[in-house]
């Protein structure tokens, strides 16, 4: 049973509610977890509200906030093996990529830890004589902060550890799919110890407890990590107070494939980028955009590929991927398959779920991938969040360039040729928050993270990552008051 964390209390739902939480890799219940409603909501922001206006965390020392950040990282560390075992549960991916993730989170925690005390403010100079100015940034106060369920624990790090560290509170809201990892870590942040109010989790639906979060005239700043959708939904909901708003929303990701790459090195990162985690990844590599000359014969080594992933159970160390999340999600998935075959496009492969009598229990997909596409059709323009990968096809590196943005998205995209000359070209002209040269997917704590047009608003991770999780503030002294008399 998964209780909810109120003002460094463990508490069930108001109502009593709860949901069961099941393994995608057999349908199997993992735990139940409370279901929270408005009224919790309420609870938690308005303990976080008091917390932040009491100024004890605000107002504790930068050094000694990045001190209570550090210790969140080490306790992950040690606890690494159960939080990946629990994540592995909980999403169905294997057991090697939670480890890596818990790796990364850790990472994450112990990157703005350090940050914690670094930015004193700044002296500027003022044009004004006698008198002095400085910039100085403060916490934003209250943090609504949601996350989606297909890296449940990173999308929490990225957003708990910068507005900790900066001095906000926080009140938490995972997937109510996905939440054993982040309740965990709430645990190891009582463990920690924070002042009472500092640290909320309330679980629960979005539609009831995130909204709640987007709406209420008490937090001060919404960040949110999902689908296109609820993005604009709690951007018009944020709007009531006027709460800055940060999201990190989805991609079509393209990856160009010029004919000069290390042919081994793109087949290989072409594969990872759109199939690893069955494509359940923001920044999957979705559009492969291939030079005419050697789309036929890299399709094919793809086929071949793609046709060897074995799907399973992510704790089996053979496994290289499971399920999708839900049966629900499948269904999204298999329709866009269908769409993708009515507009015209060729189904190289996959298109169905596996016949393996042990994988039926599961929601499985098989890897897909459609060749002639084109950048008019829905299936290379919307967001699947699957195993289903488009190829297009360019003749020039005008073509190429063009048709990697010819989206609404620009989270992120590769380019992949042994011409760095012409790799600086198209990287410079690729609109994404992120372009990778030779690879795809590298991200760390270090490197802002974020979408330029309809992949979001802000920058998570780097330094803008906890500048996002605070107020700048100009503060103007004149060092020889006197009267000035405008007015006689
Ligand atoms: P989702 O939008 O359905 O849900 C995300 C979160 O929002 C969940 O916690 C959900 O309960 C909550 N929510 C739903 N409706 C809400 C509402 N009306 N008000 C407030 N909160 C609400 O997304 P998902 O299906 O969980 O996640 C998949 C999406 O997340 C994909 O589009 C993916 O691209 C995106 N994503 C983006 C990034 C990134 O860094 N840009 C990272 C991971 C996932």
């Amino acid at each position: 049973m998964k209780q909810m964390y109120i003002n460094n209390t463990w508490v069930d739902a108001q109502s009593g509610n709860t949901r069961d939480i099941i393994n995608p890799y057999n349908q199997k219940v993992v735990a139940t977890a409370a279901e929270g409603d408005v009224e919790d909501a309420k609870l938690a922001i308005d303990a976080a509200r008091k917390a932040f206006d009491n100024g004890e965390w605000k107002d504790t020392p930068g050094a000694e906030r990045g001190q209570k950040v550090l210790r969140i990282a080490e306790l992950i560390e040690r606890d690494k093996e159960e939080l990946a075992e629990l994540e592995t549960l909980d999403t169905g991916k294997t057991l090697e990529e939670s480890r890596a993730d818990m790796d990364d989170i850790a990472g994450v925690f112990r990157y703005f830890a350090g940050l914690a005390d670094k930015d004193g403010g700044e002296v500027i100079e003022s044009p004004i004589p006698d008198s002095q100015s400085k910039v100085v940034r403060e916490p934003v106060g209250v943090c609504g902060q949601i996350t989606p369920w297909n890296y449940p624990l990173l999308q929490a790090a990225w957003k708990i550890a910068p507005a900790l560290a900066a001095g906000n509170t926080i009140v938490m809201k995972p997937s109510e799919i996905t939440p054993l990892t982040t309740v965990k870590v709430t645990e190891l942040m009582e463990e920690t110890g924070f002042p009472e109010g500092v640290v909320n989790l309330v679980l629960g639906a979005g539609a009831t407890v995130g909204n709640e979060l987007a709406e209420s005239d008490d937090v001060d700043l919404i960040s949110f990590t999902g689908g296109i959708e609820t993005g604009k939904k709690i951007m018009q909901t944020a709007s009531g107070n006027v709460k800055k708003i940060a999201l990190e929303l989805g991609g079509k990701n393209p990856n160009v494939v010029f004919a000069d790459a290390d042919f081994e090195t793109a087949v290989d990162q072409a594969l990872n980028a759109v199939f690893f985690h069955a494509g359940q990844v923001c920044s999957a590599g979705a559009r492969l955009i291939i030079e005419d000359s050697i789309h036929d014969e890299f399709v094919e080594e793809l086929k071949t590929r793609a046709a060897r992933i074995k799907l399973g159970d992510g704790f089996q160390q053979d496994i290289q991927s499971g399920p999708l999340i839900s049966a629900e999600h499948r269904d999204k998935v298999e329709s866009y398959v269908e769409i993708g075959k009515q507009e015209g496009a060729n189904l190289l492969i996959g298109g169905a779920r596996p016949q393996d009598e042990e994988l039926q229990d599961g929601f499985f997909y098989l890897p897909t991938i459609f060749t002639g596409c084109t950048s008019d059709m829905r299936i290379v323009q919307e967001e699947v969040f699957g195993p289903v990968l488009t190829v297009e096809r360019f003749q020039t590196e005008e073509e190429a360039v063009q048709l990697a943005n010819d989206s609404i998205y620009g989270l992120a995209g590769a380019v992949f040729t042994t011409d760095i000359d012409k790799a600086e070209r198209a990287a410079s002209k690729m609109r994404m928050g992120t372009v990778w040269i030779n690879d795809f997917h590298p991200y760390f704590a270090q490197a802002p993270w974020g979408g330029y047009k309809q992949s979001g608003i802000g920058r998570e991770l780097g330094k803008p990552g906890l500048e996002e999780y605070t107020e700048t503030k100009h503060i103007f002294r004149n060092v020889k008051p006197e009267p000035i008399h405008w007015f006689k």
